[in-house]
């Protein structure tokens, strides 16, 4: 069944569904975007913002919307740290940040701007946390200082380290709640969102409709896995873990491939709430930069403990013992990630038996709050990330949006990657997009 939000439902259920219409779908739409995470989101709310005697169509799978990633992450508001200069992460973060709190303060959707410290427990840490700190001075992060031992605990009085990096731009927020706001805000200027439509085919359509007097004026023909067909000029596609295969389909490039990473988080018993006031992060392993486990406080006020990262057998799957046989069959014979497990069991390994045995998990996390103990801690919630792969099993870190060639592939952009930061810099992320939809399509 297709389920078409009408603009009032949308708005009372918070993207959940309510008042419903079903019937086979063959609308036109000058744009059709393909997932409703932050992302598409985001990049419809800005396309039909900028062009709004266009029309636009967003195509979910699922019946609510921003269910996987945007759905299950931190919620940090991070402040451009980490990333490269001059790479999209850095600049489309620390733009994105900003655009991020003055989106909340617009339109009253509550966040607090509460740090974060990067804290450097051992001596051997120390150089990276300095170069970590020249690279967020080069990528323009404001307001970022090292601080020594004293000025951790004046922080955070239950911390200890030697020496951290003090971002207090660095903020929380509930990113499915803003995903669901830029929904809102693209329903409201004429956007058409429908759930329930898995699009499995992205292809020409070889003569105009019968009857029809637009004629081939909407070559493209999006189809779903129960036969309905959406008909447009152009398609975006945000796809979270499956932006490889949104890619595939539509005859371009299936890498870099998308191997899906859970992570698991612990959560702190309300009594030891007061041990963590803001976020407090390890000084990450150069390789690994996603990986290392850290405080994060919610907006709900609860504190969350993680995540750790092992191979997931199951795309959008949050339970341990989730599987699905193309996915696991798929990341297995994919050379890319057999290159990785190879150079990393080790780490793998450790990473799996943090993840099954959380006294171990404690034991590393004891090292930034040695009050820390076992029993103040539970198991909690589940992401999973998508974390692209190229064949030689680098982990691709930058954003990549790309399109392709021939009849389809021109009139398609794919979000191919779009990992941690990129609820942060989802309204950068967004205008860069329009910006490109703009240079390659005749709108
Ligand atoms: C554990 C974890 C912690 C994170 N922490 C943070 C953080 O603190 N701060 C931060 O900025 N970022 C964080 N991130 C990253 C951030 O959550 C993601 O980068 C962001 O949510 C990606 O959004 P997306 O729209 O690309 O993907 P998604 O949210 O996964 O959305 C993709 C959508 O596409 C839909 N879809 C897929 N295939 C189809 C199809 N064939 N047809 C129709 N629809 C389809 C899916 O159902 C889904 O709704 C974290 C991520 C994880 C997993």
């Amino acid at each position: 069944m297709i389920r078409i939000l009408s603009r009032a439902s949308f708005k009372a259920a918070g993207g959940l569904l309510k008042d419903i219409q079903s019937r086979q779908l063959h609308g036109t739409y000058d744009i059709a975007v393909v997932g409703a995470g932050i992302v598409g989101l985001a990049t419809a709310r800005e396309l039909i913002l900028r062009h709004p005697s266009l029309s636009f169509v967003l195509l979910e799978k699922e019946r609510e919307l921003s269910l996987h990633q945007s759905g299950h992450n931190s919620g940090v508001i991070h402040s451009g740290i980490y990333y490269t200069p001059g790479s999209l992460k850095a600049r489309l973060c620390v733009r994105g940040a900003t655009l991020a709190y003055e989106y909340c303060e617009k339109k009253g959707l509550p966040y607090k701007r509460c740090g974060k410290l990067i804290v450097a427990v051992e001596q051997e840490e120390i150089p990276r946390l300095k170069a970590l700190y020249e690279r967020g001075m080069k990528n323009n992060v404001r307001d970022l200082t090292i601080v020594d031992g004293k000025g951790i605990r004046e922080r955070e009085p239950y911390c200890r380290g030697i020496m951290a990096l003090d971002s207090p731009y660095t903020g929380i927020v509930d990113w499915r709640m803003v995903a669901l706001s830029y929904g809102t805000d693209f329903k409201e200027a004429g956007g058409t969102v429908v759930t329930e439509y898995e699009v499995n085919d992205i292809s020409m359509i070889k003569e105009s409709p019968a009857g029809s007097t637009e004629g081939m004026k909407y070559p493209l023909a999006v189809r779903d896995n129960k036969g309905n067909e959406v008909r447009c000029r152009y398609v975006l596609t945000c796809g979270g873990l499956y932006s490889d295969r949104l890619s595939q389909i539509s005859g371009c490039s299936r890498e870099p491939r998308i191997v899906p990473f859970r992570g698991d988080y612990l959560v702190l018993k309300p009594e030891k709430y007061y041990l963590v006031k803001g976020n407090i992060y390890p000084v990450p392993d150069p390789r690994f930069p996603f990986l290392g486990v850290h405080f994060t406080p919610r907006m709900d006020g609860s504190i969350w403990l993680g995540p750790n990262a092992v191979l997931a057998f199951k795309r959008e799957g949050y339970k341990v013992y989730d599987f699905n046989a193309q996915d696991f069959a798929d990341a297995l014979s994919f050379r890319g990630l057999q290159k990785l497990i190879m150079r990393n069991i080790t780490y793998g390994v450790g990473e799996m038996y943090r993840g099954l045995f959380i006294g171990a998990q404690v034991k590393n996390l004891q090292k930034y709050i040695p009050e820390l103990s076992l029993s103040d801690v539970i198991r909690g919630p589940t992401g999973v990330r998508a974390q692209a792969l190229d064949r030689d099993g680098n982990l691709v870190d930058d954003f990549v949006f790309d399109g392709g060639v021939g009849d389809v592939g021109s009139r398609v952009l794919h979000v191919r990657n779009a990992p941690s930061p990129a609820a942060t810099s989802s309204l950068a992320i967004a205008e860069m997009i329009a910006d490109e939809v703009e240079n390659r399509f005749t709108l």
